[in-house]
């Protein structure tokens, strides 16, 4: 049997994930007073998507924009991080998201990098533009540090895996040391729980799909958070709607909006209508709109899609090159001057990524509040609002402070959880894998995942019921296989098939949701419904495990105010 670790760690709020909106939720509840752990599967320094950094900050300066909240409103839901979100969010969101960037900059994020709040691309031309640029290479080292000040204690290299619930609400959780060989099960005691784990990478293949970690976002967030809640009662939201982000082909890296160039066909002429020639206050917002633009030139032989940086006026390529080091991206400018590649004189073929659930997950309302009690979520995960960075860390403070509120009025005393039923399942579960005798490994596991989903729940093909039932009984198939055959060696081994079970539940909401949207929408092809309902126009669709083990999916309107 896995050892659990005798001593339980105590805290008023327990944050999962210490990525952007992890650490924020962090700051902002020790600031409220709340004693504040942060419970890290990497080291809160460099992980998550934003480990390296991000130029991009979307936010609302009156001053600046010199027009109504309502404007950049319309713009946010134009751009790639709108639709399926809740606009009183937004708008919430909005309104705090200035006073977020005066602190990073008072923390040491440098977000005047030329001295003046500057909004540079994924921009239309002759509108406001939303996306302030930054220079956060620091950010995570920065907001550990401000997180250490207020005496948040770190734990590293404990990934989560379950949360636990007394009598409807949250408790705590359960984690991982995966600091030694031999694993060991760490409990977690708290008042208030914020999950913040990020995106799902790994569940579909990557445009490589034999290297599993060649992903655009963070290879190691397999959506640890999404799957805790709703086994703990939470309900998630749009899972169904494909999102999928692009970039460079063969070598996944986020950050489109930081080229500055023109999306171009093979001749090196532009593709969308919205620009002709390279502009840094613009870059080419063709892809944001266009999601599918790569793989229709691709499919009715046009293509390949460039990204055509060779009438980028010099003054615009430093500043590029100087964008991508500010997000981290000096891995691709390492591997473009290795191959001999020249900006200037080569067009770079860009393409469509695999799908990802960004802003698909847990429910949440204006103070990051899910539906179980105690338990509040912020970020990539979260399932009814998206604004990536400036999404994690306006709603990661609203998060904490609601926490450190919530808190005082709770009492843990007396709850006994070592006996609880969770810990003791998990227990059991887990010295199972470890003590398989089987052969087969996680990455085949993973491998089988990504393949099944692929084909009967992907954007590849179409959807429809025959082939999502398919897929929810060849995932049932895999799961039964994985239980009885996996082979883990150690505690890094274990946290990866532990994660691939994450997956796998995540494939099978996703199949359960597709089933119940009865039409197409956006990537979400049916070729049994192949039309959009006017009847859905701004309806969200709610997954939630009820006590009896079966699911309660509901339809619900888009929040206004
Ligand atoms: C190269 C690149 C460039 C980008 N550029 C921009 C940009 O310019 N502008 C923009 O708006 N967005 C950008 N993004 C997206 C942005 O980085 C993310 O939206 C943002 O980091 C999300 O924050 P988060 O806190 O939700 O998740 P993350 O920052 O990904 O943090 C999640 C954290 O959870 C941890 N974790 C995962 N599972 C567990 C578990 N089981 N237990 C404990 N911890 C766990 C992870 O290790 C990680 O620390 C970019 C992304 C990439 C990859």
């Amino acid at each position: 049997m896995i050892d659990v670790k005798k001593h339980i760690i105590e805290s008023d709020v327990l944050v999962v994930g210490g990525g952007i909106g992890g650490l924020m939720a962090a700051i902002a509840a020790a600031d409220g007073g709340a004693d504040v752990i942060v419970a890290e599967k990497s080291d809160t320094r460099r992980s998550g998507s934003g480990a390296t950094g991000n130029d991009h900050f979307t936010c609302y300066i009156p001053e600046v924009h010199q027009c109504g909240i309502e404007v950049i409103l319309e713009e946010l839901n134009n751009s790639l991080v709108g639709g399926n979100a809740d606009p009183y969010i937004q708008l919430k969101f909005l309104s705090r998201s200035f006073e977020v960037v005066q602190d990073w900059n008072k923390w040491g994020i440098n977000m005047q990098p030329h001295g003046e709040w500057e909004f540079n691309g994924h921009a239309y031309p002759g509108r406001k533009r939303i996306f302030l640029k930054y220079d956060g290479y620091n950010q995570k080292e920065v907001l550990t540090k401000e997180a250490l000040k207020r005496n948040v204690r770190i734990v590293n290299k404990t990934p989560v895996t379950d949360f636990l619930t007394y009598n409807g609400r949250i408790v705590g959780a359960i984690g991982i040391d995966i600091t030694k060989e031999e694993p060991e099960i760490v409990i977690f005691k708290a008042k208030a729980v914020i999950s913040a784990t990020g995106n799902t990478s790994r569940l579909y293949p990557s445009i490589t799909p034999s290297q599993l970690f060649n992903t655009g976002h963070c290879p190691n967030n397999t959506g640890a958070g999404r799957a805790a809640a709703y086994r703990a009662g939470a309900k998630l939201i749009n899972l169904e709607i494909p999102n999928t982000h692009a970039g460079p082909k063969y070598f996944e890296r986020c950050g489109k909006a930081t080229w500055i160039g023109v999306i171009s066909d093979v001749m090196g002429n532009s593709i969308g209508p919205f620009v002709d020639k390279p502009t840094k206050e613009l870059g080419d917002i063709t892809a944001d709109v266009w999601h599918s633009v790569f793989t229709d030139k691709m499919q009715d032989g046009t293509g390949p899609v460039y990204m055509n940086c060779t009438e980028t006026s010099k003054e615009d390529m430093d500043y590029m090159l100087w964008g991508l080091k500010c997000e981290g991206d000096t891995s691709l400018i390492d591997a473009l001057d290795d191959a001999g590649v020249s900006l200037k004189r080569d067009m770079v073929e860009f393409t469509k990524y695999e799908p990802i659930l960004v802003g698909r997950g847990i429910e949440i309302d204006e103070f990051g509040r899910t539906s179980v009690d105690g338990l509040y979520s912020a970020g990539d995960e979260v399932g009814n609002f998206r604004c990536d960075i400036s999404g994690a860390a306006v709603m990661g403070r609203f998060a904490g402070e609601h926490a450190s509120g919530y808190v005082k009025d709770v009492n843990n005393d007396g709850i006994d959880l070592f006996s609880h039923k969770t810990v003791l399942e998990a227990q059991k579960f887990y010295s199972r894998l470890y003590e398989n005798k089987g052969s087969s490994t996680w990455e085949e596991f993973n491998h089988g995942i990504q393949s099944i989903l692929d084909d009967y729940a992907g954007i590849r093909y179409v959807r429809s019921k025959t082939l999502l039932e398919s897929g929810l009984e060849y995932l049932d198939h895999l799961e039964q296989k994985a239980k009885n055959e996996l082979i883990v060696n150690n505690s890094h081994e274990l946290m990866r098939a532990l994660e691939c079970f994450v997956l796998l539940q995540i494939g099978r909401l996703i199949c359960l949701t597709a089933l119940e949207r009865k039409e197409t929408r956006g990537m979400h092809k049916r070729s049994d419904y192949p039309f959009t309902n006017p009847l859905l126009n701004k309806k969200f669709l709610t997954i939630r495990r009820l006590e009896n083990g079966k699911n309660e999916l509901e339809w619900r309107d888009m929040r206004i105010n």
